[in-house]
């Protein structure tokens, strides 16, 4: 562990042409560790993070920015390099053009966009740059002796994206980040279903690291990347079996979002109330549809 400005900062870590930045507290929200890839003609980085700030001895200089998604912690050491091309799914690439676009991503309103709109500005230093570029599923990044391919893999946001670098056999998961807290689906441009999809595509490819984002970091085989992914997946089947069991008697949605089913009761979370609303709300959709659960009364479920 080395100091930085910020608390205590991961070492780095070299995995063939990739290295892995490491965030302050092992990458935990609203650190990351990003991920800098060196071939013999360019270089680039994956999600700047906010552990980059202040960075001893050195924020290297790279060729393109690279975002596996628009969120405020994986954009927010982007400023850093103002004197790169930014690149970033064409289904995200629009959080890059204001801060209202940006903002549509979450689907926050009122106080709680006014505040998270001054947050993202003032912690996360949001930079508009509405001359990113889009890329699309199996674009190849080829920076000399190594590439990155871009892997659409949406739910987390619509234009999230793993990346695979090779010949390393690094894949770079970015927020599918197998911690047991789950599967984040709570925004606006979240989606239960796809994410379900991208988890199923996901579990089927072979690498022989799997890097995440945040404080998991990188698991080092394959046999304990499926093991996690599979934890990790679990945790929306209990989500859903949680919210049957409270609804053997009817509930309203403001009830369930009360209720906490994503968060812990009593956790301190800004938005909390946003994210459980927007996740529960698609669990209760398709348990409708599989007349798992009625609608008694206006906005009042129950299961059956
Ligand atoms: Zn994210």
């Amino acid at each position: 562990m080395a100091k930085n400005e910020n608390g205590e900062r991961a070492d780095d870590r070299q995995i063939g042409h990739a290295t892995v930045l490491g965030g302050v507290r092992g990458g935990k929200y609203p650190h990351g560790n990003s991920l800098l890839v060196e071939g013999s003609e360019e270089s680039l980085i994956i999600d700047p993070s906010l552990s980059l700030i202040g960075r001893p001895p050195f924020v290297p200089a790279v060729d393109r920015v690279i975002n596996s998604h628009c969120h405020e912690d994986h954009i927010a050491g982007n400023h850093l390099f103002l004197d790169s091309p930014w690149h970033m799914h064409a289904l995200d690439r629009s959080g890059l053009d204001s801060l209202e676009g940006m903002l549509e991503i979450y689907g926050y309103a009122g106080p709680s966009a006014d505040y998270f709109r001054k947050a993202l500005v003032d912690d996360f230093h949001y930079t508009p740059r509405p001359d990113a570029i889009a890329f699309s599923d199996g674009e190849v990044f080829d920076l000399g002796g190594v590439t990155v391919r871009v892997i659409h893999a949406p739910g987390h946001t619509r234009g999230h994206c793993c990346l695979a670098i090779e010949p390393d056999g690094v894949l770079y998961l970015g927020d599918i980040e197998l911690t047991s807290f789950g599967p984040y689906y709570g925004d606006a441009w979240s989606s239960l279903a796809d994410f379900e999809r991208t988890l199923a595509a996901v579990r089927k490819l072979e690498a022989s690291r799997y890097a995440t984002f945040h404080h998991i970091g990188v698991l080092d085989s394959r046999d304990a990347f499926v093991d996690r992914l599979d934890r990790f997946t679990a945790v929306i089947g209990s989500r859903e079996q949680r919210l049957l069991e409270f609804l053997r008697e009817p509930h309203t949605l403001e009830e369930i979002v009360a209720h906490r089913f994503v968060y812990r009761p009593g956790d301190a979370v800004a938005f909390a109330d946003s994210v459980e609303r927007r996740s529960m709300t698609q669990h209760l959709a398709r348990l409708v549809t599989a007349g798992r659960v009625a609608e008694v009364a206006p906005e009042t479920w129950v299961a059956r």
